[in-house]
């Protein structure tokens, strides 16, 4: 008899920061460009309804994290940490990511857990951090027609940060989101996000010292995907270059610790598990 090991495809669905989930598909050996945009976006149309607002492939026997539209995603890095600790295989403490050159360190444990106390063992609840040694970050000011603000180029995303206020509608949005795109030329980019800084305040409605919030909304070029974010890890990163570094109020209420240290990033942020799927 022989010893045949088969690893099950795994579909997990798992936010950061209280929402933003990503749609990760564990798959056995790399996809084509075109697969991955294909298969990443019937698989983010199918988990839309359970809160994804991203999909992407983590190939745990190379440890790689791969975006269905080749994006950098911040929050999706740290979920893949959260991956790697429920499929297992190799442990090495990096992992790589679309949209940004050179390995990631970073870590998930169990956090506490309404169910299980202070340590999760229910296999939800985690906090994963991760670091980003040399991230190439530009900077640039930026006016166009309708506001201004900062350029954050992360390479794999560029954001848009600023105070201004935009339209509520989702279809306006759309139109104001496309309009800045044609105008900043960034409709061959892989992703494009606008990033609102927001005043938090207190109870007493003080402003809440060293506390910053955001409100972000993302466009994915290759599967023209389009998101009010519940919470966004570059665009933390991207607001924390403009604003400085420290915790992160994310539209979900949840918090993203950001440190931007020169060309060193660190996000740091509960994660949970929302859906874990195995067909086999
Ligand atoms: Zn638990």
């Amino acid at each position: 008899m022989t010893n045949k090991v088969e690893r099950h495809p795994t579909t997990l669905l798992i936010s950061a920061a209280g929402g933003n989930a990503t749609a990760i598909a564990a798959i056995d050996s790399p996809l084509s460009r075109t697969e991955y945009a294909a298969r990443g976006s019937r698989l983010l149309s199918s988990l839309q309804g359970d809160g994804a607002e991203q999909a992407g492939f983590f190939l745990p026997s190379s440890a790689h994290l791969e975006m269905a539209g080749a994006e950098f995603c911040g929050n999706a890095t740290r979920a893949a940490f959260v991956a790697r600790e429920i499929l297992g295989g190799d442990r090495r403490e990096r992992i790589t990511v679309s949209g940004y050159e050179g390995s990631v360190l970073g870590a998930a444990q169990p956090s506490s857990c309404d169910q299980c106390g202070s340590t999760c063992q229910c296999g939800r609840h985690f906090i994963a951090w991760c670091a980003f040694e040399r991230m190439q970050i530009r900077t640039q000011d930026c006016v166009w027609s309708r506001g201004r603000g900062t350029l954050v180029d992360l390479g794999g995303i560029v954001h848009f940060v600023t105070w201004d206020l935009w339209p509520t509608e989702s279809s306006e949005v759309r139109a104001y989101h496309e309009a800045f795109r044609d105008e900043m030329d960034l409709q061959n980019r892989d992703a494009v996000g606008l990033v609102r800084l927001r005043e938090i305040r207190t109870a007493l409605g003080a402003p809440a010292d060293g506390l910053l919030g955001i409100f972000p909304i993302v466009w994915v070029r290759a599967i023209d995907s389009f998101f009010f974010e519940t919470s966004c890890g570059s665009g933390s990163i991207a607001a924390a270059v403009v604003a400085g570094s420290g915790p992160v109020v994310q539209p979900s209420n949840g918090v993203i610790d950001v440190r931007v240290e020169g060309p060193f990033v660190r996000l740091e942020s509960e994660m949970e598990v929302l859906m874990c799927t195995s067909n086999g």
